[in-house]
């Protein structure tokens, strides 16, 4: 939004060296630009030397103006130092921890739309008869088993992380009112190791879905009429702005999983390990062969962090070659985890008699997430651990 008519006046934030500030980035500090200057009554005055000089044509999101600007051409601009000089690096974390966490949260909100309009179309598109010869005419191709398993996936991931976010959020909350100063600490390392979380595995997910979502419409989702491929197209930003998905890995590996030796991934662990004993303890099969997989992935996630918090200083390419699958398995473990304990308060307002439609719906989402989803971790590991030398193997001549 850096060029629009939709507000008299724009104010830009933008990062800039004073004169004589040190070299890299310990020499940015934070000014705030507007495009008009604002007189002492609060009324627009002169307009200000920063100017767009393009909007760029986008693969999707093409009703945000994502503008070129151009800063001082005619004279210079004037900006407003905001806190104090060569600290702004530090200031625009503030907004992109914040940024993070929302861009992940576009990623579920596009992957709803687009399971939605999925599950419209499946229920309305005839097409072929059904294998098991229940209708003995073209269905809706919502009867085919792989038009449900799409759907279930794209059902299972966006509840998954909406999930996992909702629990981030209420971390964040914790962290800064809880009246304990222990579990404020707590809480604060939980959400930070979640916002890579949040932001890279749920925007990763979120392409997914939108691609299934087009595949469900078949050759209606390659038109552009239907809307599905707008979501596709949208998704794709989600992953890049922000921090691309490997900077969001490189801040898990090295700010939230070696820099305390893995101590906070291991207390999630420990976590995990009571919903699986709540699982087990709740006595009904569904929960048995979730509580197995969230296992699975639960030892598959330890032996990554174990690697991660023992190799990332002797053997850092090593680590992050695998950085990015740590970061889908992290994820995955987490919404796997969560939907794990939604089965659990699922069960029980079912054996209480509540919205019973509503309630095995989640079991099954559950359900299916373990087996579907989450039983991709222990292979992902395979990889992180045993796989870092053929990332590596090629010298950048070989390509
Ligand atoms: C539509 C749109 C809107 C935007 N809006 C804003 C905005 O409002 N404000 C703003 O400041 N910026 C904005 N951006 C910029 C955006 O944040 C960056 O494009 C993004 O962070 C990626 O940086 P880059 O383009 O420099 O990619 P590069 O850093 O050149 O990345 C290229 C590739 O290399 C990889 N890579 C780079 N470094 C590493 C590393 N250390 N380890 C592993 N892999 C690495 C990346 O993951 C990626 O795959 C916008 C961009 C777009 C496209």
């Amino acid at each position: 939004y850096g060029e629009h008519d939709m507000a008299e006046n724009i104010v830009h934030l933008v990062l800039a060296r004073v004169q004589g500030a040190p070299e890299g980035v310990k020499g940015i500090s934070l000014f705030v630009v507007p495009k008009f200057m604002v007189n002492a009554d609060g009324s627009l005055g002169a307009r200000n030397d920063v100017h767009c000089v393009s909007i760029e044509h986008k693969m999707g999101i093409k009703a945000s103006p994502t503008a070129v600007l151009q800063y001082g051409d005619h004279g210079g601009a004037i900006g407003y130092l905001v806190g104090q000089e060569n600290r702004g690096l530090e200031y625009m974390f503030i907004m992109m921890n914040a940024a993070r966490y929302a861009v992940g949260m576009q990623g579920i909100a596009v992957a709803e739309r687009a399971y939605q309009k999925a599950v419209q179309y499946a229920k309305d598109r005839v097409q072929s008869r059904p294998v098991d010869g229940s209708i003995n005419a073209s269905a809706a191709i919502i009867h085919h088993p792989d038009v449900k398993r799409m759907l279930m996936t794209m059902r299972a991931y966006t509840e998954g992380c909406r999930a996992m976010a909702s629990v981030a959020a209420a971390a964040y909350d914790a962290a800064h009112h809880h009246p304990d100063a222990d579990t404020r600490k707590v809480n604060a390392a939980f959400y930070e190791f979640m916002v890579p979380l949040v932001k890279g595995y749920s925007t990763e997910m979120s392409l997914e879905v939108t691609s299934l979502g087009v595949q469900v419409h078949g050759g209606m989702g390659f038109i552009e009429e239907t809307g599905a491929a707008q979501y596709y197209r949208d998704a794709k930003i989600l992953t890049i702005y922000e921090g691309t998905t490997a900077i969001q890995a490189n801040d898990l590996v090295g700010r939230k999983t070696a820099r305390d030796g893995g101590q906070t991934a291991k207390g999630i662990a420990a976590q995990i390990e009571q919903t699986e004993a709540a699982l087990l303890a709740s006595g009904t099969d569904t929960a048995a062969v979730v509580a197995k997989r969230l296992k699975a992935a639960r030892h598959a996630f330890l032996d990554v962090v174990d690697f991660v918090a023992g190799n990332t200083k002797a053997s850092p390419n090593a680590v992050f070659a695998g950085s990015v699958p740590y970061l889908m398995l992290a994820g995955n473990v987490v919404a796997g985890w969560q939907l794990a304990r939604s089965l659990l308060v699922a069960q029980d307002l079912l054996a209480q008699g509540q919205d019973e439609a509503f309630m095995r719906s989640k079991i099954s989402t559950a359900r299916f997430y373990a087996d579907h989803l989450l039983s991709k971790a222990p292979g992902l590991r395979d990889s992180i651990v045993e796989g870092a030398d053929s990332v590596t193997a090629l010298a950048p001549e070989a390509f």
